[in-house]
């Protein structure tokens, strides 16, 4: 049975193995390991160990750190000369690295069996393409074909960064040319996934409160005022959690809905800074389930790591040093939250989880790290859930989770929000005992 996810972001991950696949290959020149890399190996190679550390063999760990120490120097080198693409050498000592891992794994704590229904076929309605068909209401032949053609681009995955921006620009461009639509929420209806039904869109006032706006402005259909309150009543249900004044980024928000389970919140930015953001829930997805509360936090935690004062998005494909968190859309700031996280928490292993995003075994080997499995996706979703479970669980589950939440209480403004919202949830009553324990919702049968 296909299990509700806490959340989702924007655009899907395409980050994986393709930071493997470029760059100059160092492996002409010798090898160098002095002292100080061989001790950051080998504290690196606790990290990568993970809950492997007490029972792997002295052999097995000797091993890990030689090709750790080798990984480094190539790394260290290729940095010196401001290459930060890797080379084919370190992406197979990296592969190597993670075929050891993977294998201690399995030998601690068993194989994982395959999970053959694990993927749902895609339903046969495209949302999207109901959107763009409605918009031939409003704009012209011509307009309609170029969108269709710069909707191709955007969702391409061979797609450059430049590629994809330019064709958002040209998109906007176009529909800016007709001044009955609202073309930051028509974008954002044309730029979702085809599964995805955007249902209403409501604007948030300067008070909190919500206007509804009318569906053909955005490419959506137009709901009666009794469905207007009805879905406008949702904005309530986030307003129970999160505190009022710690939404100004937000400047909209939106029903969408894939059905029972699936996605049940997300935000997504609303420009190419992240100075704007929106909130959508699903109304499929019950509510007073005890997992609303987690979802929302979590949704909001990305909003906190990933607005205009945290990172930067590109405008183009680059590449970045090892110490600096980066991902598919962004860099984060020198102060940044994801930057002190990532520092923290991902650096060490981080080449490992990037030698195969999708690794199983890379959640198997540090389980005690993360609050659940979907943490493991990347930083960022660690990030959000650990945000979570910080604000919402009466108690870490482990020493290392521990860490976590001690990283987030060093922030006065984490602790602060904290308190608003557990005492919003206590006023409001939310139930906070999920149905699905959050912190074990991939075994839910
Ligand atoms: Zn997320």
């Amino acid at each position: 049975m296909k299990l509700r996810q806490l959340n989702r972001f924007f655009l899907p991950l395409m980050l994986g193995t393709m930071v493997f696949l470029s760059g100059c290959d160092l492996f002409a020149e010798q090898i160098e390991i002095n002292p100080e890399i061989l001790k950051q190996a080998s504290t690196q190679t606790i990290s990568l160990l993970g809950d492997l550390n007490d029972k792997v063999s002295d052999s097995n760990r000797e091993k890990l750190e030689g090709l750790v120490a080798e990984a480094i120097s190539l790394c260290q080198k290729r940095e010196n000369k401001q290459n930060y693409e890797m080379g084919k050498t370190e992406g197979k000592l990296w592969n190597k690295i993670s075929g050891i891992l993977d294998k201690e794994t399995i030998r601690q704590f068993g194989k994982i069996e395959d999970d053959e229904d694990e993927y749902e076929e895609s339903p046969d309605v495209d949302y999207v393409e109901e959107v763009l068909t409605r918009l031939k209401k409003t704009i012209s032949k011509e307009d309609y074909a170029e969108i269709h053609q710069l909707m191709e681009v955007v969702n391409a995955d061979d797609s450059s960064v430049e590629e994809t921006i330019d064709a958002q620009d040209k998109m906007k461009l176009i529909l800016r040319k007709y001044s009955q639509l609202d073309v930051s929420a028509t974008i954002m209806n044309l730029l979702d996934e085809p599964a995805q039904n955007h249902i209403a869109v409501y604007r948030i006032q300067n008070d909190y409160s919500i206007i509804y706006e009318k569906g053909s402005k955005s490419g959506l259909n137009d709901l009666n005022i009794e469905k207007q309150k009805e879905m406008g009543s949702h904005w309530n249900e986030i307003k129970s959690i999160l505190p009022e004044s710690k939404l100004n980024q937000f400047k909209y928000f939106a029903v969408t809905s894939d059905g029972e389970w699936g996605t049940c919140a997300y935000v997504m930015r609303i420009d190419k800074t992240g100075e704007n953001w929106c909130i959508s829930i699903d109304p499929a997805d019950k509510i007073d389930d005890g997992l609303f509360p987690y979802t929302i936090v979590h949704e909001y935690a990305h909003y906190l790591s990933l607005n205009n004062n945290q990172v930067e998005y590109y405008d183009s494909d680059v590449a970045y040093p090892m110490d600096t968190y980066w991902d598919y859309e962004c860099i984060a700031k020198k102060d940044s939250y994801l930057q002190a996280y990532y520092e923290q928490f991902w650096e060490p292993i981080y080449m490992d989880w990037l030698s195969d995003s999708e690794n199983e075994y890379f959640y198997s080997r540090h389980q005690s790290e993360f609050p659940t499995e979907y943490a493991a996706t990347d930083c960022s979703e660690d990030f959000a859930e650990s945000f979570a479970g910080y604000v919402l669980e009466e108690k870490a589950k482990s020493p290392q989770l521990k860490n976590k939440y001690d990283f987030f209480d060093q922030y006065p403004e984490f602790v602060e929000l904290k308190n608003e919202i557990l005492n919003n949830v206590k006023k409001n009553k939310i139930d906070l005992s999920p149905e699905i324990d959050p912190l074990y919702e991939e075994e839910a049968a």
